[in-house]
């Protein structure tokens, strides 16, 4: 079998020009256009790469990026500060505080003094409580989780009555993609790094979510036949013949498991384009959750 690639850029670039089109009208309309504020704390190179990507993407949809740097050596307090003014600002509906964070910050204190009301990127405790709660429907939801969402939706991928499993329960990943597939009434099973006999588990999944950050870890043999696979990972593996040295590979052997799957997604240009694409839908939202300001 030779599995359907799932192609987030192709799907990101639809959702993209979906946004642009509400921005649009929603300016047309006399409103103030949807302001992200992204904070990035230190000089880590990806995480620069990530914040000028989430910048120039919220400026290509119509709308308004504010982008603060810090150094390294912040305090947790200097941070906590900036946070309450973004809080208080109305041009600013989204707030984004790239991590990792320099480790005498804490994240979970940094994510709590974020208003729950510009939380995009779904960290606050009061988001991840609606989004755990049976009948309670989440603000925003977090933007890989809900990026992949979108892509199973677009597949076609039927939920209901399906063992998902998930590798991985971090809080921006593992988790909240475990509490939707929940919701959309899949039989969920969350593995980590004390789960007994991971491939035996894997192999259960008809839909199989891996976001353990471990390069190719995953093999053909994990695999169901016929399963949908989500490779979240991004990882960098040596490579003399490449440009930089090294290439992009997710947590999952994809030349093998292509072999097995029905459906895959690739690692660069799966489920990474989906979740800048997802945070642009969330600022949006926040605009409108704060009405005409
Ligand atoms: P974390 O490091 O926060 O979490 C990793 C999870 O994987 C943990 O729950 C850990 O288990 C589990 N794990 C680690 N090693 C193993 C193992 N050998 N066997 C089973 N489980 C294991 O990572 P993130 O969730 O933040 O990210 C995961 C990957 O996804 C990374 O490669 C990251 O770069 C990528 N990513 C990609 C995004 C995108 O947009 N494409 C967005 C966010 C992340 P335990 O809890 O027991 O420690």
């Amino acid at each position: 079998m030779s599995a359907t690639i799932l192609d987030g850029k192709a799907l990101a670039a639809k959702v993209r020009a979906e946004t642009t089109a509400k921005v649009a009208a929603r300016t047309a309309a006399g409103k103030a256009p949807p302001g992200l504020a992204t904070v990035l704390v230190g000089n880590d190179p990806a995480s620069e790469t990530y914040v000028r990507n989430k910048r120039k993407s919220s400026e290509e949809v119509g709308m308004v990026s504010f982008g603060y740097e810090m150094p390294a050596e912040t305090s947790q307090e200097e941070l906590l500060k900036l946070i309450a003014e973004l809080n208080a600002r109305p041009e600013v509906h989204g707030i984004l505080v790239q991590v990792p964070l320099p480790k005498q910050i804490e994240a979970a204190a940094i994510q709590s003094a974020i208003s729950p009301k510009k939380d995009v990127d779904c960290l606050h405790p009061e988001n991840i409580g609606y989004l755990a709660q049976k009948g309670r429907e989440p603000r925003f939801v977090s933007c890989t989780p809900a990026g992949i969402m979108r892509m199973l939706a677009e597949a076609g991928v039927k939920l209901s009555g399906a063992n998902a499993v998930v590798l991985g329960r971090s809080n921006i990943v593992g988790m909240p993609i475990a509490l939707l597939l929940i919701k959309a009434d899949a039989t969920v099973t969350v593995a980590h790094s004390r789960t007994q006999d991971l491939p035996a588990v894997c192999r259960e999944a008809d839909v199989l979510v891996a976001a353990v950050g471990k390069a190719e870890m995953v093999r053909g043999e994990w695999v169901k036949p016929g399963a949908v696979v989500i490779d979240v990972g991004v990882n960098r593996m040596e490579d003399a013949s490449a440009k930089r040295g090294y290439r992009l590979v997710g947590d999952v052997a994809f030349a093998e498991a292509s072999q097995v799957a029905s459906a895959i997604t690739p690692v660069p240009g799966g489920v990474g384009p989906m979740t800048i694409a997802m945070l642009l839908e969330n600022t949006y939202h926040a605009a409108e959750l704060a009405g005409g300001s």
